[in-house]
């Protein structure tokens, strides 16, 4: 069973039912405060920690004074871009005091579903952990329309999981786990802890409902543990409303873990090693030796490319003689890379005429 005091690189999913007041839509400050406490003693120890905060709307909505169950999309757009300026300060505040820095990320459906915004999504976050700032990830929801729109954070929090390759993604909900039934209507239910697979029983199980101002129910739990496991990264839900929830949850608080079924690194190399390439990039024997050492492909070590491929496609890697290595994403277009290809990484702005990538394929992007 996974444990959090394990996780190198965490995800947790705030939902607005935590954040916001049912009555009035006030910020419940002390509980934010008490996250930003376990957050900060998270990275202390190395930990690394994406947020995924809802209550954009919930708060907007509060300081707007709309009022009514659910709200017409234009107002919710116009709430959300009321409360997230509000929502983004106070992660601000809270995390300052703790020396952490916070930066605001909002993200669309279509920023998972293109793989170039994808990749450049992954590659930012990427960037942001490793300069020790914390991301406070939240759908864009004032641009995203129904249609298009992931809708609820649990499943934007599975997403962000598989972006980044966290080995753990943690749902601080209202409810304290998975339940073999409804607990509110089903006095017979029990907590499940932990679930290896998500079978057509577990799924029998996962009711519908939600709270007031949360948007996921049970199923929407279930979904975002399904694309988190088969990413290879563990999934909890465990009760969010306490004080200091991660402290809690890594003492032992109720939850139920679902097994992820392998691991981030494997899951990325197998998604690469299934694309349909577009364009091959043939190497020297320098380079494959380097590449069979878990290096980079450089430049200096492509002796020819072809096919037609733009930034983030999959290319084939062969050697010399045309025998398949593996393959990797493109970090240029193919026009790019026959320009750039058999130089010195330094020789690449003169050579293309403005700033790139040290590597053509970066070695996290390649399966071989
Ligand atoms: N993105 C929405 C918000 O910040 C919340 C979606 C959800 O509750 O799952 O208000």
């Amino acid at each position: 069973m996974a444990a959090l005091k394990d996780a190198r690189r965490l995800v947790v999913k705030i939902g607005s039912a935590l954040l916001v007041e049912s009555a009035g839509g006030g910020l419940r400050h002390d509980w934010l405060e008490s996250l930003a406490e376990d957050v900060a003693q998270l990275r202390a120890r190395g930990t690394e920690v994406v947020l995924v905060s809802s209550g954009s709307i919930a708060l907007g909505r509060g300081v707007l004074g709309l009022s009514g169950a659910s709200l017409p999309l234009e107002q919710s757009q116009a709430a959300a871009a009321v409360g997230q300026i509000r929502l983004a300060r106070a992660y601000e505040e809270v995390l300052a005091p703790h020396g952490l820095v916070a930066a605001q990320v909002l993200v669309t459906l279509e920023d998972s579903a293109d793989r170039r915004r994808y990749l450049n999504s992954r590659a930012t976050l990427g960037t942001l952990l490793a300069l020790g700032v914390v991301p406070i990830v939240n759908e864009n929801d004032t641009v995203a329309t129904d249609e298009i729109r992931y809708g609820d954070n649990d499943r934007l929090a599975a997403q962000v999981a598989v972006t980044v390759g966290a080995d753990q993604l943690v749902l601080l909900s209202d409810v304290d786990g998975f339940y073999t039934a409804n607990p509110a209507v089903d006095a017979s239910a029990r907590r499940i802890d932990v679930i290896d697979a998500i079978t057509p029983e577990i799924e029998a199980m996962a009711g519908d409902a939600g709270s007031g101002l949360s948007k996921g129910g049970m199923k929407t739990k279930l979904m975002a543990a399904r694309t988190a496991t088969a990413a290879g990264c563990a999934l909890a839900i465990t009760r969010g409303m306490r004080q200091n929830p991660l402290l809690a949850l890594e003492k032992g608080a109720p939850a139920t873990w679902f097994t992820p079924q392998t691991d981030p690194a494997s899951a990325r190399k197998r998604w690469i090693a299934a694309m349909k390439p577009r364009g091959e990039i043939r190497v020297d024997a320098g380079a494959a030796a380097a590449l069979s050492r878990g290096k980079s492909l450089l430049p200096a070590g492509v002796a020819a490319v072809s096919g037609a491929f733009g930034r983030g496609d999959p290319v084939a890697i062969s050697d010399a003689a045309g025998a398949k290595l593996g393959q990797g994403l493109s970090r240029y277009t193919a026009e790019e890379a026959r320009a750039i290809a058999g130089r010195h990484s330094s020789d690449i702005e003169a050579a293309l005429g403005y700033p790139g990538r040290a590597a053509i394929v970066h070695r996290d992007d390649m399966a071989l």
